[in-house]
């Protein structure tokens, strides 16, 4: 009985490569098939001809080919050759199904950026949506801690023979951050070119799967990191953090003035005003301005930019950080419903192209 080629090809679309997660054909590892009444020449093609891979494969095939044509006679070549596979454009957007990308910026630091990208996140949550948390405050992040999910560390996998990381999981959200891949130290470190790089890759290779919403926290202040960050993908908008105090407002004026900027052009969702005021618990009624009275609503109206709402300033907040155990938790509390109601503005603004 003659062999033909095609029979052959169809027999090893079953033999798949284990790391590429592909058959050899689409994985580009046979290079060449030919047949001649039964006679049977295969070249099998590997980036090193000791690849740890040559000789299981090359046992597959031959098994294959000599259960279904008995009387075979076969000849397997393994040769080193280029595989393209492993082409780094060809790696999957691991943000392909996530519909809404949010990024928490602020002017200055320690204005709550991150307290409220953390209490979004888990309103979200609360609230039915599958939410993600990037942290990519690179040189100070603090979202493990804002979760108590510090010292954890996520599991590197592969998928269809590429990088992946598994995000942590808290509260169902699915949580990155920098901060679980490296020592805050080594960071440090970093020039901003290796952090930009070090960021996109985590973007790229965590394992995002199907999401509502991405919250990205952001370093504070404009830097090359938001440049690269914002350039490389798509983002439905911007949440500024800020507190009503003059030299907060005014970092948060040049943050305003690089989203805007033509190169970036990014959606501003609007501004939160944070530590906004203090109502002390034996006079409920009472409010302290303590950083200066309605300055994020000042500047809101002067850029035309929307007020999303005001956090209290709040022990409570404070304690409940230090915890793990983000304020919106507790939706009884003045602080959860605030930091709820400042969800449900932003998925308003989202939801209805309110920008
Ligand atoms: P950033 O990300 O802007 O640097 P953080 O979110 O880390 O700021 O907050 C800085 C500190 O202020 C933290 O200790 C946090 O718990 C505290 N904090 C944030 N918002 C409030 C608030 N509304 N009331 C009291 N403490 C707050």
């Amino acid at each position: 009985m003659e062999i033909e080629k095609g029979q052959i090809i169809e027999l090893l679309k079953q033999v798949i490569h284990p790391e590429y997660g592909k058959n050899i054909i689409d994985a580009e590892i046979l290079k060449e098939v030919t047949t001649s009444q039964n006679n049977v020449h295969i070249v099998l093609g590997f980036k090193r001809k000791n690849d740890p891979l040559s000789d299981s494969l090359r046992i597959t095939c031959e098994n294959k080919i000599k259960n279904a044509f008995p009387n075979v006679v076969l000849i397997i070549d393994v040769i080193e050759a280029m595989v393209h596979t492993l082409k780094k454009e060809e790696a999957p957007n691991r943000l392909a199904n996530v519909k809404h990308i949010i990024v928490v910026a602020s002017g200055k630091g320690g204005v709550g950026k991150s307290t409220v990208a953390a209490n979004i996140a888990v309103a979200f949550s609360l609230n039915g949506k599958k939410v993600g948390l990037l942290d990519a405050d690179i040189f100070g992040p603090s979202v493990p801690k804002l979760f108590g999910v510090e010292g954890s560390k996520p599991v590197a996998t592969k998928i269809g023979g590429f990088d992946a990381i598994e995000p942590i999981e808290k509260f169902g959200i699915k949580i990155m951050s920098i901060g679980f891949l490296v020592a805050p130290e080594t960071a440090l470190l970093w020039r901003g070119p290796i952090a930009s790089s070090a960021l996109k890759q985590i973007i790229q290779e965590t394992n995002w799967g199907d999401l509502d919403y991405l919250i990205v926290d952001t370093p504070p202040g404009t830097s090359d990191i938001h440049l690269t960050l914002l350039q490389s993908i798509t983002i439905a908008g911007v949440v500024v953090v800020s507190t009503p105090q003059q030299v907060a407002l005014a970092d948060v004026t040049k943050a305003v003035e690089m989203f805007r900027n033509e190169k970036l052009n990014v959606p501003i969702l609007g501004i939160v005003e944070n530590m906004a005021w203090f109502t002390p618990p034996e006079l409920p009624d009472k409010k302290y301005y303590i950083f200066g009275k309605n300055g994020c609503a000042a500047l809101a109206e002067k850029y035309h930019i929307f007020l999303l709402g005001q956090i209290p300033i709040s022990e409570s907040i404070c304690e409940n950080s230090d915890k793990g155990n983000p304020s919106v938790l507790n939706l009884s509390s003045i602080e959860g419903k605030a930091f709820a109601e400042l969800a449900l503005k932003i998925e308003d603004k989202i939801n209805n192209n309110l920008i």
